[in-house]
C-alpha cells in the first residue's frame, strides 16, 4: 500500500470517525484523543432560515409576537461538523435577511483560518461582522460545536466547568390579560423561578395576578419599558415586598445617570440587560447596575460572552445568562457556560412548540446535560 502523507491520514481518518468504519480502531482512538492541531480539508458553509412558533403569543414592553425566523448554520471541515443559531433582534436592528447576508460575507474567515485557532477567528469575525451580532454568534456557536467534536468532550469539560455548579434557569412569563398570566404561572408550574415581563401601565395587576396563584421567587424585567427615574422608583419600592430577586433593565439603556441614581436608592439588585452587549460595555455599567444580563445574541457567541464573565467577576459584578426566543441550539450554548454565572435565564427553547434540535434539557429549572461533544444538539439541520 502506497504510503499516505500526514494530511491524506488526517483527511481519511476523519472520515472514519464520522462514518463509523474502522479500518484501524488503535488510529481511530487516537485521533478522537489527539486531534490534529491543524485543520485540512475544505470548509462547507451552510444557511437556513426556520420559523420557530411560540406556544403563546410573547409580548414584552417592546411589542408582540407569534413565531420568530431563526438563522442556523452548518459548518463542515474534515468530516466534523458544527450548528450554530441566531436570533435576530429588531432592538438591535437586526432581521433573518441581514443575519444570513453577513455570514455569507463571513465564510472566507473559515476558509483562511484553523479552526483550532478559534480566537483569531473570532477576531477576525468581530472585525468583519460589525451589526447583526447575532450572525456572529451563530458562527461562533458553529465553530465552538465543531471545536468540541474535533476534541471529542463536551464543550463544558473542554472550558473546565463543573455542571454541579450551574444555577436554576427562570422560566418567563410574556405580558399578557388577567386570565392568560394565571394561566401561564400555572403551566409554568415544574419551574421554581419565574421572570415576570412588565413594564406597562398596568405592571400592579400583572404582578397581582402572578401573586394570586405562586409564592415562587420571581424576577421582574421592565424591558426598558419606566421612563422617568422617579416611576422607577416608585414601581421598584412597590415590588419590595413582593418577593422580588431583582429588578432588570428599569429604564432605557441610554438612562445610565438616572439608573445610577435608582441604584442607590433600590432594595433590591438591578441588573442591565438592553444596556450591555459585549465586554467593551461592562466597566461603564458598574456604577448604575449590580449586574449584567449576558445573551450570545448581543454578545457574538460564545467567547465573547466568556469574556464577558470574566470582566464582570473582575468588577464584582452579578452574571446572569439570559436568551431570546431560540432554540435547542443556541441555549445549549449558552447553557454550557451557565456552571461559571450567578443567575440563568435559558428558556427560548421551552416557549416554541416547534424546536427543531435536542440538546441541554430542564428538568424542575435544572440544566440537564449530556456526555456528547461539542454543545450535545441533535436535530435535523
Ligand atoms: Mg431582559
Amino acid at each position: 500500500m502506497k504510503k499516505m502523507n500526514r494530511k491524506q491520514f488526517l483527511s481519511l481518518s476523519g472520515k472514519v470517525m464520522v462514518g463509523s468504519l474502522f479500518l484501524d480502531p488503535v488510529i481511530s482512538r487516537l485521533w478522537a484523543k489527539h486531534p490534529t492541531t491543524k485543520t485540512t480539508g475544505d470548509v462547507m458553509i451552510q444557511v437556513k432560515t426556520k420559523r420557530l412558533y411560540l406556544k403563546h403569543t410573547w409580548t414584552i414592553a417592546r411589542g408582540s409576537s407569534d413565531y420568530k425566523d431563526n438563522v442556523f448554520v452548518r459548518i463542515e471541515k474534515d468530516g466534523i461538523v458544527g450548528i450554530g443559531e441566531a436570533a435576530p433582534n429588531v432592538r438591535y436592528g437586526e432581521n433573518a435577511k441581514l443575519t444570513t447576508q453577513r455570514i455569507h460575507e463571513a465564510e472566507s474567515i473559515f476558509r483562511e483560518n484553523d479552526f483550532f485557532h478559534y480566537w483569531d477567528i473570532k477576531d477576525a469575525l468581530d472585525a468583519r461582522i460589525t451589526d447583526q451580532s447575532c450572525a456572529k454568534a451563530a458562527l461562533d456557536i458553529a465553530l465552538m460545536d465543531w471545536v468540541g467534536k474535533a476534541f471529542n468532550a463536551p464543550l463544558y469539560k473542554l472550558f473546565g466547568f463543573d455542571t454541579a455548579k450551574a444555577p436554576l434557569t427562570s422560566y418567563s412569563i410574556g405580558i399578557d390579560t388577567r386570565e392568560m398570566i394565571i394561566k401561564k404561572v400555572k403551566e409554568a408550574e415544574p419551574y421554581p423561578i419565574l421572570k415576570i415581563k412588565v413594564g406597562t401601565d398596568r405592571d400592579e395587576e400583572i404582578i397581582e395576578a402572578v401573586r394570586s396563584v405562586t409564592d415562587k421567587p420571581i424576577r421582574v424585567d421592565a424591558n426598558e419599558g419606566w421612563t422617568s427615574k422617579e416611576e422607577a422608583l416608585e414601581r421598584i419600592q412597590w415590588l419590595k415586598d413582593k418577593g422580588v430577586e431583582f429588578i432588570e433593565q428599569p429604564m432605557p439603556a441610554s438612562m445610565l445617570e438616572e439608573t445610577a441614581w435608582l441604584r442607590e436608592r433600590s432594595p433590591m439588585p438591578i441588573i442591565a440587560d438592553e444596556a450591555v452587549k459585549t465586554a467593551a460595555d461592562i466597566p461603564k455599567l458598574a456604577k448604575a447596575y449590580d449586574g449584567i444580563n449576558i445573551k450570545l445574541m448581543k454578545s457574538g457567541g460564545m467567547l465573547e460572552a466568556l469574556r464577558m464573565i470574566h470582566i464582570a467577576k473582575a468588577l464584582g459584578m452579578k452574571i446572569m445568562l439570559g436568551c431570546m426566543i431560540e432554540s435547542s441550539v443556541a441555549i445549549s450554548a449558552a447553557a454550557h457556560l451557565a456552571p461559571m454565572v450567578d443567575y440563568a435565564d435559558l428558556d427560548g427553547n421551552l416557549l416554541i412548540s416547534n424546536d427543531p434540535f435536542t440538546g441541554v434539557k430542564v428538568d424542575h429549572g435544572k440544566f440537564v446535560y449530556n456526555d456528547k461533544p461539542g454543545l450535545g444538539v441533535e436535530g435535523e439541520f
